[in-house]
């Protein structure tokens, strides 16, 4: 007798998170579909699995009434712009996926009985004025600022799924993802580590923005799919975060990437973006507790698979390059 596998439908399925999580869903024997508008998404990260028999597709904007035919245990939501030159350049989608998106997909999920998680974002802490940031911190957020339309989204979207879990007592779950990286990164989203080797692939300066005292702290996208895994099976309905704590500045960090890439052009200052925030560390003691989950990837190893990735471009692809201009936005 057969047994119908378990039925999973991924928001932003061609995005850098998405696409690793129909690769984590059908390893692990569920069937995936994957949705995705295209906007910020990217085919080939999803070409891999084409004619897969557990996986397909749908070209389809969420903020639009969303059906899926048939059965669903999981809805996993993870179609947004996700870079600070996207905010900039589709402030509205960005607003609009994180709020009517979500709405739509919390309907679909009371529909079908399905579990629903949310990709919510260590943004929605704002510039932070606590060090590290654990879950009870409320943020400081700039709502009319280049990144609000992020930030508002995603706490919006936090709090419609919170509403959903109460009033209409959906099974859901908030994961708070801080910075991540590896292979399938946009090279042109304006990112930090898409930009430094892309930088340092070209021959090009790598420019740090600011002088270079922010931090952040880099998770590598396997540790975070596996927590993310973690938590959509655990019954915890309140945000935990996920990340990797360990901490750099953002001018250490440009060094360690000249190192690694043994680029011989070093390192340039340009303008800090507004709003930028100065520090950013998970706490992720939550997560461990509750998910017996920590990240395990050093930071070297992980930059040397992502530098592998972005080696595999073609020159004309790593020469797509988009310059971040947030100096008129820097007066607003
Ligand atoms: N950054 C930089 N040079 C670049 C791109 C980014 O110095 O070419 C800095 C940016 O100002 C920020 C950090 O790197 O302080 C991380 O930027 P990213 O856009 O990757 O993520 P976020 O600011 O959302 O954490």
């Amino acid at each position: 007798m057969s047994t119908t596998k378990q039925r999973v439908l991924i928001t932003g399925a061609a995005g850098f998170l998405g696409s690793h999580l129909c690769d984590l869903f059908l390893s692990k024997g569920y069937e995936v579909i994957g949705m995705d508008n295209l906007i910020t998404g990217d085919l080939k990260n999803i070409n891999h699995l084409e004619g897969a028999t557990d996986f397909s597709f749908v070209q389809h904007d969420v903020t639009d009434y969303v059906e899926v035919e048939g059965p669903l245990d999981y809805i996993l939501h993870f179609a947004s712009p996700a870079s600070p030159i996207d905010y900039l350049k589709i402030p509205i989608q960005t607003l609009k996926v994180g709020a009517l998106g979500t709405h739509n997909l919390l309907g679909l999920a009371k529909a079908k009985k399905a579990r629903f998680m949310i990709a919510s974002t260590s943004e929605v802490y704002g510039d932070p004025l606590v060090h590290p940031q654990d879950e009870t911190y409320y943020g400081n957020v700039n709502t009319i600022g280049p990144r609000g339309v992020y930030d508002e989204a995603k706490r919006f979207q936090e709090s419609i799924t919170m509403a959903y879990h109460r009033v209409h007592e959906l099974d859901t779950r908030i994961a708070r993802i801080f910075n991540t990286y590896g292979p399938r990164m946009r090279l042109n989203d304006g990112r930090v580590i898409p930009a430094f080797i892309g930088q340092a692939l070209r021959g090009e300066e790598l420019t740090v923005f600011g002088d270079g005292s922010q931090t952040r702290s880099f998770c590598y996208v396997s540790d975070l799919v596996e927590g993310l895994y973690r938590l959509l099976m655990t019954p915890y309905h309140l945000p935990v975060n996920l990340g990797n704590p360990e901490e750099i500045t953002i001018l250490d960090f440009a060094k360690e990437i000249v190192k690694l890439t043994e680029s011989s052009k070093g390192i340039s200052f340009k303008a800090l973006p507004k709003d930028d925030p100065l520090q950013r560390q998970p706490d992720i003691s939550k997560a461990k507790e509750l998910l017996s989950w920590e990240p395990k990837v050093q930071r070297h190893e992980g930059m040397q698979k992502t530098l592998a990735y972005f080696k595999t471009l073609s020159q004309t692809e790593l020469n797509k390059t988009e310059h971040r201009d947030f100096n008129k936005h820097n007066t607003k």
